[in-house]
């Protein structure tokens, strides 16, 4: 007989993204709930892999990537943010964004630790957090608007607060953060021992003119975080699960100490490919007009719908107010617009710790126009 184990996670199922997409599968809905494109990469990037397989690139890379990829992140971040980080001890490659957070945390939270996330927030913090035995503290980002109050973020620091997590653009309000957000974020850590963990692995998703305020500009900021991103949002390949920790020599060191023993390493040749193919930072300068037309074409054909279509400044979401169409909680209103509406949504209240009373529903628009369009036929029936 099996042995019976005591689970670490005895609160957690299976994620909503997971759920959402099979449910969508099952009944043959558009499915805008989980955050992946619809549509393919550039050609381009699957021969540059194709090429450094081809040419003998198979094995084990350097523990903390292959140097020209770590190159050409330093190089982006530099140009885009300018801060130098120094690829041979300040960037390692990871296998995406998710294991990336989850070493982070296990490198610097020790058992009763307390690290602070600002709800709604992407799902695996607080199970990572568990999982080091440290303490999720969750503060809302403010109701309607999902602005930082930092009144609040101020009131939940104690002498156990290891770390903030910080994400922007943001998943799943689409809203991004300001200059002057972070440096009301720089003011209140200014003399604390608290580190920043910065999710921006939308950080090539800006719209509207505006700019990604990467802790990487703020030099105090930057002192005490690790910014992360993912190559799967920027290059439209997520299942490749590919990504990066950017952070100075005494965080990464401790950083690597943990990454040498959950993965190692990560793919080689998808690694070189990535670094030739970026080369070229047209590719994810060109990102923000790409995305954007897209959320154009999408809020256009919801403004005639009965949803009320919120603010999407950042990011490949869109939320929508639906209270003027449902009665129906979150979670049931998702599962019903799956199943009779045929069109996939993430409920927001997956990203709250507890209940939360909003009618509020998540779409992604990362999809072929003609998906966008399909969503948008039987979204107008409501
Ligand atoms: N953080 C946020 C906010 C995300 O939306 C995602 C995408 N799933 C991740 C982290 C994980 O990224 P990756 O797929 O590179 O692991
Ligand atoms: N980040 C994606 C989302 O928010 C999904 C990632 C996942 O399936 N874990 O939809």
């Amino acid at each position: 007989m099996t042995p019976a184990i005591t689970s670490r996670l005895p609160h957690v199922g299976t994620t909503i993204f997971t759920v959402m997409s099979a449910l969508a599968t099952e009944h043959g809905a558009v499915n805008l709930g989980q955050g992946f494109p619809d549509f393919d990469c550039d050609p381009a990037l699957v021969d540059a892999v194709a090429a450094a397989m081809r040419s003998g690139l198979n094995q084990y890379p350097p523990m903390a990537g292959v140097p020209a990829l770590r190159d050409a992140v330093s190089a982006k971040i530099a140009a885009l943010y300018g801060r130098h980080y120094d690829p041979g001890s300040e960037i390692t490659i990871t296998a995406g964004a998710t294991q990336a957070i989850i070493t982070i945390i296990l490198a610097i939270v020790h058992p009763g630790d307390e690290v602070i996330v600002l709800d709604p927030c992407y799902d695996s913090y607080e199970p990572n957090i568990e999982l080091a035995g440290g303490t999720p503290v969750h503060v809302p980002l403010t109701p309607g608007t999902f602005e930082p109050d930092f009144g609040r973020i101020a009131a939940a620091i104690t002498p156990r607060t290891r770390a903030i997590i910080v994400n922007t653009p943001h998943n799943p309000s689409a809203t991004v953060w300001s200059a002057a957000h972070m440096a009301r974020l720089a003011e209140l850590l200014r003399g604390t021992d608290i580190l920043v963990i910065a999710d921006e692995v939308y950080e090539h998703m800006v719209y509207d003119g505006e700019l990604h305020q990467s802790v990487a500009r703020f030099p105090e900021l930057a002192e005490r975080s690790f910014v992360v991103s993912s190559f799967g949002k920027t290059y439209h390949v997520t299942g490749w699960k590919v990504g990066y920790v950017a952070a100075p020599v005494p965080l990464m060191a401790e950083f690597r100490k943990v990454h040498q023993f959950n993965v190692f390493t990560v793919n080689t040749p998808v690694q070189h490919g990535l670094a030739s193919y970026m080369a070229d930072a047209s590719r994810h300068l060109a990102l923000p007009a790409f995305y954007q037309r897209k959320r154009d074409l999408f809020r256009a054909g919801l403004a005639a719908t009965r949803l009320r279509v919120m603010p999407s400044t950042g990011s490949f979401f869109q939320c929508v107010d639906y209270s003027a169409v449902s009665e129906l909680p979150e979670a049931d209103f998702c599962r019903w617009l799956t199943t009779e509406v045929g069109v996939a949504a993430i409920p927001l209240a997956a990203f709250y710790k507890g209940g939360f009373e909003q009618r509020i529903a998540r779409f992604c628009f990362a999809k072929k126009d003609e998906t966008l369009q399909l969503a948008l036929t039987r979204l107008a029936k409501l």
